[in-house]
C-alpha cells in the first residue's frame, strides 16, 4: 500500500485487523511519519521501473494507492506499473470537498492560478498547501502568508510569513481562532477533500472568507474507492487474503 495520507494510516489499521499481509510505503517526506500496525518502507521507488522491480523482489501481488489526491506522480508510476506487471490496483481516494451555501469558494486549476487569484493589495493569507509549491508565492511578496506545516522548515519558506507547526486533524474552534488570531483576509487551499482538514474551510464560513481552492490534478484510469469498506470488499473479490 502507497500511504503518507490519514485515510491509508486507516487502511492500514483495517488490514492488520484482517490479517492482510501487507507493507506500507512513505515517500519519507516528514521527519517522524506515524507508526503503522503493518511493515513499513520509506523512500521512492526509482520511478516505474523501481516499482516494478520493487514488486518482483516483494511477490506483491496487489496495489492499494492510498496516496494524497495531488501526489499525482507516485499514482500515475504505480498505474503504469500495475499494468505491465499485471496487478490488480485499487485507489482508495476521499471525495473532494464542494462547495456549501455561504461558502465564497473560487476554483482554480493549480497554484499558479491560484497564485494569480490573490489580490494585488496586500492581503494576509492563509496559505494552507502543504510544503511544496510555496516558492511560488514570493512571486507576491506583497503579502504576508500564514504556514501551517508538519515539520519546522531550515529556512522560512517565505519572506513574508508567519509559521505554526501542527498535524492535523484539525477542528473548526481552533481554526476560527487561528483565522481571527492571524487577521486572516484570504485562504489558499488544495481540494484534498476528508475532515481532517476541513475545518478551516467551515472556519472560512463563518467569518465570510473567501477561499481560492486549487482543483486536484488528473488521475490514471483505476479502480476507485472512497471507504474502507469498499476496499476491503475489493481484496476480497480480488482473493486479497494471502498478500497485498
Ligand atoms: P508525488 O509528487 O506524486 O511523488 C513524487 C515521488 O515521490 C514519486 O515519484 C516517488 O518517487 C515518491 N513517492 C511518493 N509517494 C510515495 C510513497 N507513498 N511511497 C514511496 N515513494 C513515494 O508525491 P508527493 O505529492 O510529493 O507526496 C509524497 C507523499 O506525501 C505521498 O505519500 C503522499 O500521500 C503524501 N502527501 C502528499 C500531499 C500533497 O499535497 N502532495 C499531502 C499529504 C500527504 P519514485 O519515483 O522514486 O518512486
Amino acid at each position: 500500500m502507497l500511504g503518507g495520507t490519514f485515510d491509508a494510516n486507516l487502511a492500514a489499521a483495517a488490514l492488520a485487523r484482517a490479517g492482510v499481509e501487507a507493507v506500507y510505503s512513505y515517500a519519507g517526506r516528514t521527519d517522524a511519519p506515524a507508526a503503522q500496525p503493518l511493515p513499513t518502507r520509506v523512500g521512492g521507488f526509482g520511478g516505474v521501473e523501481g516499482l516494478l522491480a520493487y514488486f518482483a523482489a516483494e511477490n506483491i501481488t496487489h496495489v492499494i494507492d492510498a496516496t494524497h489526491p495531488f501526489a499525482a506522480q507516485i499514482s500515475d508510476n504505480a498505474a503504469r506499473a500495475c499494468d505491465a506487471a499485471g496487478l490488480p490496483l485499487l485507489a482508495l481516494v476521499r471525495a473532494p470537498w464542494r462547495a456549501e451555501a455561504g461558502d465564497r469558494w473560487q476554483s482554480v486549476a493549480d497554484t499558479k492560478t491560484a497564485l494569480a487569484a490573490l489580490p494585488s493589495e496586500p492581503a494576509r493569507v492563509f496559505l494552507a498547501i502543504g510544503k511544496q509549491n510555496l516558492a511560488a508565492f514570493a512571486a507576491q511578496a506583497q503579502h504576508h502568508y500564514l504556514l501551517r506545516l508538519v515539520d519546522p522548515p531550515a529556512v522560512p519558506p517565505l519572506a513574508n510569513c508567519t509559521i505554526l507547526i501542527a498535524k492535523g486533524p484539525f477542528d473548526v474552534e481552533t481554526d476560527t481562532a487561528m483565522l481571527r488570531h492571524h487577521q486572516i483576509t484570504h485562504i489558499v487551499a488544495k481540494n484534498a477533500g476528508g475532515s481532517g482538514a476541513r475545518a478551516k474551510l467551515v472556519a472560512a464560513r463563518t467569518l465570510g472568507l473567501p477561499v481560492i481552492m486549487i482543483a486536484r490534478p488528473p488521475t490514471p484510469l483505476r479502480a476507485q474507492v472512497d471507504s474502507i469498506a469498499d476496499m476491503m470488499t475489493w481484496l476480497a473479490h480480488h482473493h486479497a487474503l494471502r498478500g497485498v
